[in-house]
C-alpha cells in the first residue's frame, strides 16, 4: 500500500451497514471525501476497528503503554459472538484475568460464567468415544457476550461502540476513519469480515480457504438440564467420519452449546443436521435441541492469504485468518496477536521517522512468523473430497489416511497426547507473557 497526502482509497464497502449511517456519506446526504464534522472529530495515536478479544488485547496493551487508543466496534457491548467458548489457561495468563475477579459478582448480582474443564472425550461421530481425564484445570468454558464485553471494558482505550467503520482513507499520513477520527496508526480486529482487511485487498467472503462453523448456545430449563448427559466439567469433541471436520458440545452450567465446523463449505446444515440427530438419538443433548444454528466462517493460520501488515496499518486475531489449523480455535491467537501487534505499535509511535515507523511495523509480521510459523498463503495442495474423481490418485491416499485416524482416533494415548494436548490445548507452547501485569490499574 503505498503512503498518499489526499484521499487514495475508495471508502470501504461495509456489509450490513446502516443505511441510515449510508455508505460514506455526510450530513448532506452526498458521498464525501470529507464528512463536515471534522471540528467534532478526535485524534487518536492508534484506532482499532473491531473490538473482540483482539481488539481489546492490542488496546490494553498500548494503552498501558502511554498510547491514546480507540476501539471502534459497530456492536454495541455486551454483543454475541459465534464461538464454543472454551480458552486454556495460557490465554487467562496472556490477559493477566484474575479469575476470582473474572467470577464477582456485579452490581446487579449477575455472575459471570467460568467452567473449569478437566476432561476430555473425543471420537468420531456414531462411533465409541475416548475419555480423557486430568488431575488439573486444562481449560475453562466461558461466554463470549460476557468475556469480550469484561476484555473491552477494562481495556483503558476509548470506546466507540454501535458505529459500524463506514468509510477509511488516508491523509496527510493519517488515517481518517468515518470522516472524524482521525489516527497515526490503524488496527484491524473486525474478525473475518473485517473491512480494513478487505481495504487491504483480501477477497473477505469469497475466494478464501474459510472454513465454515455453525452454533448455537442456549439455555436449558430444569427439565433439559436434567436430560443432557455431557457433563459440565468435560466438553465432548466428535471429529466427522471424512475427518474434514468436527462437532462438539460443551456445557456450561445450565447453558448448551453445540456446533460443528468443516474446511469444506459444502452441505454444512446437511452434516450439522445429521451431527445433532445423532446426539440427540444418543441422548447425550435434550430433545429440544434448537434445529436452527448460527453461521460464521474463519480462515486457519496456514493458508491464510491475508497480509498482516501495510503502511501504518497490522491486522490481527480473525481479521488476519489466525485460527489453529486443527482445531479452528483462534482465541489465542487472537490475544497473542494483540499483544505482539501492540509492541510493534508502540514501537513504531517511538519514531519521528516514516522509514523507521514502517520497520518498527513491520516487526510485528515477524514476530507473528517466529510465535506460529511461516505460512503458505495456500491452500493444502490434495484435494480433501473423499471420491472426487478428478483427483484418484489423492483418493487412496485420502482414504489410506482417513483409515489410519480413524484407528488413532481411538486409541487413548493418541487422544491425549495428539488430539487434546496438541491439537486443543496447544500445551507444548508455553503462554506468551502477559503485556500488562495483573492487577495493574489503569
Ligand atoms: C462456531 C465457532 C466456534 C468457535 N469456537 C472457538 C473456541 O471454542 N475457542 C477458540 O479459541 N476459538 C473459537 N472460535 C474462533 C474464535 O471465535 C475467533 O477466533 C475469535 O473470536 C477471534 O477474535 P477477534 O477479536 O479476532 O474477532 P471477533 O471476536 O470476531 O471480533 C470482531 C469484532 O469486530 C466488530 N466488527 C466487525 N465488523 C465491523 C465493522 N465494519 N466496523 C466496526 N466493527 C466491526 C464485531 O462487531 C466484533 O465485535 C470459534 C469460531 C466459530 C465460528
Amino acid at each position: 500500500m503505498s503512503a498518499g497526502e489526499s484521499t487514495l482509497h475508495a471508502p470501504v464497502s461495509e456489509p450490513g451497514a446502516s443505511p441510515a449511517g449510508g455508505f460514506g456519506t455526510n450530513e448532506a446526504g452526498g458521498r464525501s471525501r470529507t464528512v463536515g464534522r471534522e471540528a467534532q472529530g478526535e485524534r487518536f495515536d492508534v484506532l482499532i476497528v473491531g473490538g473482540g478479544p483482539a481488539g481489546s488485547t492490542c488496546a490494553r496493551a498500548s494503552s498501558a503503554a502511554g498510547l491514546s487508543v480507540a476501539v471502534l466496534d459497530k456492536a454495541v457491548f455486551p454483543r454475541d459472538k459465534v464461538c464454543a467458548g472454551w480458552v486454556t489457561p495460557a490465554v487467562m495468563e496472556t490477559l493477566g484475568i484474575d479469575l476470582d475477579e473474572y467470577v464477582r459478582p456485579g452490581p446487579d448480582g449477575a455472575v459471570r460464567t467460568l467452567q473449569p474443564i478437566t476432561a476430555f472425550r473425543t471420537g468420531l461421530i456414531g462411533e465409541t468415544p475416548v475419555d480423557t481425564g486430568y488431575a488439573e484445570v486444562v481449560s475453562y468454558a466461558i461466554r463470549r457476550c460476557e468475556f469480550d464485553h469484561f476484555l473491552l471494558e477494562r481495556s483503558g482505550a476509548r470506546l466507540l461502540l454501535g458505529e459500524p467503520l463506514r468509510e477509511l482513507r488516508r491523509e496527510a499520513g493519517e488515517w481518517v476513519v468515518n470522516g472524524r477520527l482521525r489516527a497515526r496508526l490503524l488496527v484491524g480486529a473486525g474478525g473475518h469480515f473485517c473491512p480494513v482487511a478487505r481495504h487491504l485487498g483480501a477477497a473477505v467472503g469469497s475466494g478464501e480457504p474459510a472454513v465454515a462453523a455453525q452454533e448455537i448456545e442456549y439455555r436449558m430449563d430444569p427439565h433439559e438440564a436434567a436430560q443432557c448427559a455431557v457433563r459440565e466439567d468435560r466438553p465432548e469433541l466428535y471429529f466427522c467420519p471424512d475427518l474434514k471436520g468436527y462437532g462438539w458440545v460443551v456445557r456450561k452450567g445450565d447453558w448448551l452449546n453445540v456446533g460443528l465446523g468443516r474446511d469444506d463449505r459444502q452441505r454444512l446444515s446437511s452434516h450439522v443436521a445429521t451431527f445433532c440427530e445423532w446426539l440427540r438419538r444418543e441422548h447425550r443433548v435434550p430433545a429440544g435441541l434448537p434445529a436452527r444454528l448460527h453461521g460464521h466462517a474463519y480462515l486457519l493460520y496456514p493458508q491464510a492469504p491475508r497480509r498482516l501488515a501495510a503502511e501504518g496499518v497490522l491486522l490481527i486475531g480473525d481479521a488476519a485468518g489466525l485460527a489453529y489449523p486443527q482445531s479452528g480455535e483462534g482465541i489465542r491467537p487472537a490475544v497473542e496477536s494483540g499483544v505482539l501487534a501492540a509492541s510493534a505499535l508502540a514501537a513504531a509511535l517511538a519514531q519521528a521517522d516514516p522509514a523507521a515507523r514502517e520497520a518498527a511495523l513491520a516487526t510485528y509480521p515477524a514476530a507473528m512468523a517466529a510465535r506460529f510459523g511461516r505460512r503458505s498463503g495456500h491452500p493444502p495442495p490434495v484435494a480433501a473430497t473423499p471420491g472426487a474423481t478428478a483427483e484418484a490418485p489423492a483418493g487412496w491416499r485420502e482414504r489410506l489416511r482417513a483409515r489410519l485416524a480413524r484407528g488413532l482416533l481411538a486409541r487413548g494415548w493418541f487422544a491425549r497426547h495428539v488430539v487434546i494436548d496438541r491439537w486443543f490445548l496447544h500445551r507444548q507452547q508455553a503462554a506468551l507473557p502477559a503485556a500488562v501485569p495483573r492487577g495493574r490499574p489503569q
